[in-house]
């Protein structure tokens, strides 16, 4: 019967063969590259920064439980797809109307429209971050309006023509909820306006644990 060796031991190598492979174990080690298994255990969990700006934030809510490394940009390219029936569940009436049915609120009605507080907001449907307050502003229009998302955030554009009126929809490219339009007569810096449904989404505010 024959053996196979599928590792070669470490003391039947030559001398210098073996210092050399030593000296790459310890290099190794430092680098922390050791045999190919990557330490995850100094990866810094994200952090949140209490200003919630979006140009430096990462996204927590759409990283696995695990704490592995993901961008927000796999994360939330990421597709949840659930049936109707599901939708219905989960959802609250209003939001299934809004997100599911494409619905709109009425104005200053909504719980986010006069939200002055500082914190991020995210689809009522899937968890997806799609801004964060230091780019909500006062449009007067009744419903919140952001001139930014959040940088990476998977929100989708579509033509829309319903109601007499050519506009821009805007949906979460996570999860396919309608969230509301976008407009061009927003603020500088980028002359934008997400008009966005409150019922759509969710507030976390920046001081919450
Ligand atoms: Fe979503």
């Amino acid at each position: 019967m024959t053996r196979t060796r599928s590792t070669p031991c470490m003391t039947t190598l030559s001398p210098t063969i073996r210092n050399g492979a030593l000296l790459f174990l310890a290099a190794s080690s430092l680098l922390g590259v050791a045999c190919g298994v990557r330490d995850t255990s100094a990866s810094p969990e994200p952090e949140q920064s209490s200003a919630m700006t979006s140009a430096d934030h990462t996204n927590p809510a759409t990283s696995s439980a695990s704490g592995s490394e993901k961008s927000a940009d796999v994360a939330a390219k990421e597709r949840l797809v659930r049936s109707d029936e599901e939708w219905r569940r989960l959802l609250t009436p209003e939001q299934y109307r809004i997100l599911r049915q494409a619905g709109t609120e009425r104005a200053f009605t909504g719980a986010y429209w006069d939200t002055k507080e500082a914190g991020l907001y995210s689809c009522a449907g899937c968890g997806q971050e799609l801004f964060v307050s230091d780019t909500k502003f006062d449009s007067g229009c009744g419903w919140p309006a952001f001139f930014e998302k959040i940088e990476g955030a998977n929100i989708v554009e579509k033509p829309d023509h319903s109601h007499g009126m050519v506009r821009t929809e805007v949906v979460c490219g996570r999860c396919d909820g309608h969230l509301g339009h976008i407009f061009p007569d927003g603020p500088p810096p980028t002359g934008m306006r997400y008009c966005i449904n409150s019922a759509a989404m969710t507030f976390e505010p920046a001081n919450a644990d």
